[in-house]
């Protein structure tokens, strides 16, 4: 039987992006994890105390009215971190939203729950319908996933409105270390401007992106601005996980005591916190599958396991035939983007990377009962519903 190659410790395949093992078998996500556990988090601390306090004297000097701006998508990170902002740090807060325009029930309430809990000011771009699905279709061929556009936006979009609004400092979530091995804990990313996000996240920028000039200007709010743009502005960014110990269950267990925040089941997932603002991250993750022969419930598992509280071989038997389900996502997915069932096969087996390549032709598991319908945009259920009842 076909076995892949896994980090010897929490059993991330080797197909995982970026992936490096030491040359004990071990992934960095492993070693990351075990840097957390020697560093001097009271240091780090003053160190946040140091720099924000730095940036709330240039508010004052410069007249601002806010000390800094926070991307938020109403999950679990950015409420926690508009706590800790707002609440502990006293800090007078931006918050901005990119919208995927996909977002479900639970995460919109999420989302205005955190407005109303920690009382900011906030500006959200939302992209037309059209653009969302044209974009959804050329992602799946260009990037072996269905979030292009989500991508980008959420890198460009807070750019654009630091460098509007003259807010140089950027505050994100979890450390690019945690999970994906894109950073150190010794070595904080401080940098984020557009090739930053680029690079990590969209993978094709927007004039790759647009086969015309109509196009291009659809697409134009997710392109950052230029590296000129940010240089003037100043604009810096950290994350709050270079600076505090992140414990996402644990943290996730205080929003929700403290601010009532919701999970919910998430397609493809083991936990219900993570995109739960979604409706799409079952097709996310199952592409996601098809191309690395791994989702969402092996990265969760395997940080469960980093944790010490599931067994190597647990987590491999209870995450594989999660990933391998196909999500009823697929439905909406479909339907926006012309792409039929076997279509989306298809694109996906060019995917394919690493010694995943060789195995053998992808059978899913289909779910028997599935409900694509509930797999909607809550936005057009909510309109579709108040129609009918006026
Ligand atoms: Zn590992």
């Amino acid at each position: 039987m076909f076995q892949m190659t896994r980090c010897l410790r929490c059993g991330l395949p080797a197909s995982n992006e970026g992936n490096h093992y030491d040359k004990n078998g071990i992934c960095r996500a492993c070693v990351s994890a075990e840097q957390k556990m020697h560093i001097d988090w009271n240091e780090r601390y003053d160190k946040l105390l140091e720099i924000v306090s730095e940036y709330k004297e240039l508010a004052l000097q410069v007249g601002s009215s806010y000390d800094c701006m926070v991307p938020i998508s109403g999950g679990k990170d950015s409420f926690f971190q508009l706590h800790v902002l707002t609440k502990v740090l006293k800090l007078k807060v931006l918050a901005v939203t990119f919208s995927h325009n996909w977002y479900s029930e639970i995460g919109l309430y999420n989302l205005w729950n955190a407005l109303e809990s920690f009382d900011v000011d906030h500006i959200q771009f939302t992209p037309n319908r059209t653009s969302i699905s044209e974009a959804a279709h050329f992602s799946l061929a260009a990037i072996g996933d269905a979030c292009w556009h989500c991508h980008s936006g959420v890198g460009a979009f807070p750019l654009h409105v630091a460098v509007k609004f003259g807010i140089p400092l950027l505050i994100w979530g979890e450390s690019a270390a945690e999970a994906s091995g894109r950073g150190t804990h010794f070595e904080p990313l401080t940098k984020f401007d557009r090739d930053y996000f680029i690079k990590i996240s969209s993978k094709i920028s927007v004039c790759d992106a647009s086969k015309d000039a109509s196009q291009y200007r659809l697409f134009k709010m997710l392109e950052p601005p230029t590296a000129e743009e940010c240089e003037a502005a100043g604009i810096v960014g950290l994350h709050l996980g270079d600076y505090i110990f992140w414990d996402e269950e644990k943290q996730t267990d205080f929003i929700k005591r403290e601010y009532g925040w919701k999970e919910d089941h998430v397609e493809g997932a083991i936990k219900g916190y993570k995109s739960v603002e979604c409706i799409m991250p079952g097709m996310h993750d199952y592409t996601m599958y098809l191309k690395r022969g791994f989702g969402r419930a092996s990265i969760q598992a395997a940080a469960d396991v980093r944790q010490g509280v599931m067994t190597l071989s647990d987590a491999v038997s209870i995450a594989q035939p999660i990933d391998s389900t196909e999500p009823e996502a697929m439905g909406y997915f479909s339907e926006i983007t012309g792409y039929s069932h076997d279509d989306i096969y298809t694109v996906m087996e060019k995917q394919r990377v690493g010694e995943w390549k060789d195995f053998r032709k992808i059978t899913a598991h289909e779910q028997q009962d599935r409900k694509s319908e509930a797999r909607r945009p809550f936005v057009i259920k909510f309109i579709e519903r108040i129609k009918r009842e006026l």
